[in-house]
């Protein structure tokens, strides 16, 4: 058996890891990678491996960087079968397709700039790459061992980090020999709203595990909802808007979910809501199809709501007519936009109009990356640039932590704990992390393995 690292291997994006075991190629994940834009298409647009060489793919979850590769792969040749779980699929199906529609946008940005005579830019690949790539999902439900050939079965375990995210646990024979790999896909964080906790593992002999956080401690989670709760009522004194950017997939529906919470106790200050991103909204209606696999919480509030992601002040908007026409409507609201970092996306123009009124607020959620729009907001820098006009920053910033996706060290520890308690872990390699975040893990994992753990680089091939 030998695994190849090619990709998220002493970084965060582009997650491809492929095993080998006597004539089976089976590959976790094919993410894309993000960044520079010429580094990115470089590595975007071959593949380390013939894309039909590959027997099947195992998709942990529906995050660009974990599969928005996938319609390349299609594109170059592979037909065979994706294993996810119902909701990664659904999900995954709208992020590809959104995805595809950016690739289109970014090559035609790109086109513009070509030197003469520089043949023109193709999308990486195109809506009928999305849809032949997207009939090949075979779902497998949580918990359910699924035999996929004599010497191959596989069970999906909840990562807790975002709807349909798993752990792998891949059951392969070598030469008679059953063996364990396990590959964490992106571990969640304990006690996330709708997410169940990261399920922990039985005895494996390789652990493939993300490590983004491994050199941090998140902030102890504050109560998000009741902060949320003071700054809508001050909101609603002021009369101002509250902006709040906030991440398409998963976030805008713990936000929606705290509020429609708020609402049925009967504490929401009264305020309108307003929900403004055409990917928020499908990718909410696909959240609705998949209440059951949510967590103990959620099942409780669907025993007296059958909605929770609305509430009568709650409204989705659809168009772009709709969505400038609320710069129109006076007194106190929220919008909640996309994206996240305010880099794109209706937000920005949210953002633009807002920024220079005191009265106003703008909520910041969680990271915000170096030289992005959300961080200078989050800096509170007195002017900022949007749209390449200089703007006062008058009004008021907000930053709410505590809704992190991803594991941090204390959370590692404890999952590595379980798994030490159930038989432990051979062989683990680091993934899915910058180098530091890697080697603070590596020292942590150190003690629940029976081998030094390794942090490969990409390209790293190993025998096991
Ligand atoms: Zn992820």
């Amino acid at each position: 058996m030998q695994i190849t690292f090619h990709g998220a291997a002493g970084e965060v994006t582009g997650s491809q890891h492929l095993l080998e075991v006597e004539e089976r190629r089976i590959l976790f994940d094919c993410g894309l990678f993000q960044g520079h834009r010429a580094e990115a298409r470089r590595k975007n647009e071959e593949f380390a491996f013939p894309a039909e060489s590959i027997d099947a793919v195992i998709l942990s979850h529906a995050h660009i960087d974990h599969s928005g590769n996938l319609p390349r792969l299609y594109r170059q040749g592979f037909r065979g079968p994706i294993y996810c779980t119902e909701a990664t699929a659904d999900v995954a199906t709208i992020m590809l397709r959104d995805s595809a529609k950016i690739q289109a946008e970014d090559a035609r940005y790109l086109g513009k700039h070509l030197k003469r005579g520089h043949p023109p830019i193709e999308p990486l690949y195109d809506d009928e790459d999305v849809d032949g790539i997207v009939g090949l999902f075979e779902t497998i439900e949580y918990g359910r061992m699924r035999q996929i050939d004599r010497d191959t079965r596989i069970r999906f375990l909840d990562a807790g980090h975002i709807l349909g995210s798993a752990i792998t646990e891949l059951d392969v024979q070598e030469a008679g020999v059953w063996k364990r790999v396990v590959y964490s896909g992106d571990l969640g964080r304990r006690d996330s709203p709708l997410l169940h906790d990261p399920q922990p593992i039985e005895r494996c002999d390789v652990l493939i595990c993300e490590s983004t956080y491994g050199n941090r401690l998140h902030p102890p989670a504050r109560d998000i909802k009741q902060e949320l709760r003071r700054i809508l009522s001050d909101a609603v004194k002021l009369e101002g808007r509250v902006i709040v950017p906030a991440f398409s997939l998963g976030r805008t529906q713990q936000l929606t979910y705290f509020l429609n919470d708020l609402f049925n106790e009967g504490k929401l200050p009264p305020i309108p809501v307003y929900v403004d991103s055409p990917l928020s909204l499908r990718l909410t209606r696909i959240y609705r199809e998949h209440l059951s696999v949510m967590d103990a919480e959620v099942q409780r509030v669907l025993e007296a709501d059958p909605d929770p992601f609305g509430f009568p002040w709650l409204t989705y908007i659809h168009s772009g007519a709709e969505s400038r026409a609320l710069n129109d409507r006076h007194g106190a609201m929220v919008i909640i936009s996309a994206s996240g970092m305010c880099e794109n996306g209706r937000v920005v123009h949210h953002l633009a109009h807002a920024i220079r009124d005191d009265r106003n607020t703008i909520a910041l959620i969680g990271f915000q990356a170096e030289h992005t729009l959300g961080r200078k907001l989050a800096e509170r820098r007195p002017f900022v640039k949007i749209f390449d006009h200089e703007f006062p920053l008058k009004a008021h910033v907000e930053k709410l932590d505590g809704l992190s996706a991803h594991a941090d060290a204390n959370d590692f520890r404890w999952w590595f704990e379980q798994a030490a308690q159930r038989g432990g872990i051979g062989q683990a390699f680091l993934v899915h992390g910058e180098p530091e975040a890697s080697r603070a893990l590596a020292d942590i994992l150190d003690g629940y393995c029976d081998e030094h753990p390794i942090i490969p680089a990409r390209g790293d091939s190993y025998e096991l």
